[in-house]
């Protein structure tokens, strides 16, 4: 077994909140030079940039998870991920179909674009990112997991768009793959006022919408080899894979 560094949540250029200087190079680097092994790209209900990363960091050994951040029709922001380009690519049909046409303004929002790898713009979403989908929060979980996705609430204690703002609770029959604490908290601290948490793998992670802000937190997964079927185990505990408390 060998343990690999993860932050699992990070956004590009292409969400209107993530800096121009979020391009998939600079993520890359960025990522490389605070020693992590694994990323997670995840845009605001997009997927349009993460197969750019995934390729750049593919030649520098970089692993990139390859999802999104949804906001649900509740408001309730869930990291999701898949493992094929195919998948992906319906998954972002699916996005397509359900984002509200509230059209982006730049000057208020930010620009929402995404770039080739010579870093010339090449698609410019017009409707803006942020806003809530029409996807339930039941609807997302299944959609991922009859795909073989990962499913994570984000930021679940934050006082906006978390599960225990929009809903007031964590249902009981919420199938996720982990739960994300957000660098304000920690899974310790969080966990002692909602000890109902430790039912889940809790990870945390950067958020992150600027290059420096990268792997300033971040998991420590102990694993075989770095492939999405070993992160999928290493959440769930199976044969001696686990998320560790320090590497
Ligand atoms: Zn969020
Ligand atoms: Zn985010």
């Amino acid at each position: 077994m060998k343990t690999y560094r993860a932050d699992l949540h990070i956004h590009t250029l292409l969400s209107p909140c993530g800096d121009l200087s979020m391009t998939p190079a600079n993520i890359v680097s960025e990522a490389l030079r605070k020693k992590l092994d694994i990323i997670g790209i995840t845009d605001h209900n997009s997927t349009r940039q993460a197969g750019l990363v995934g390729m750049l960091g593919a030649r520098e050994g970089l692993f990139v998870l390859q999802g999104a951040e949804v906001s649900t029709r509740e408001e309730v922001h869930c990291l999701v991920f898949f493992e094929n380009p195919a998948e992906l690519e319906l998954f972002q049909e699916y996005l397509d179909d359900n984002i509200p046409a509230v059209m982006n303004d730049p000057l208020i929002f930010g620009d929402q674009v995404v770039i080739d790898e010579k870093e010339y713009i090449i698609y410019t979403e017009e409707k803006l990112l942020t806003n809530a989908t029409n996807i339930s929060i039941g609807e997302l979980e299944k959609y991922v997991h009859a795909r073989g996705g990962l499913f994570i609430p984000a930021h679940i204690d934050r006082v906006r768009t978390s599960i225990y703002s929009q809903l007031g609770f964590l249902p009981e029959d919420l199938n996720a793959d982990a739960l994300e604490v957000s660098k304000r908290s920690t899974p310790e601290k969080f966990s002692r006022i909602h000890p109902e948490i430790k039912a889940y793998p809790l990870i945390t992670n950067s958020d992150s919408h600027y290059p420096e802000s990268i792997g300033t937190v971040y998991n420590c997964l102990e694993m075989k080899e770095l492939s999405f079927g070993e992160i999928k185990m290493a959440l769930k505990g199976i044969d001696g894979r686990r998320i560790k408390k320090k590497c």
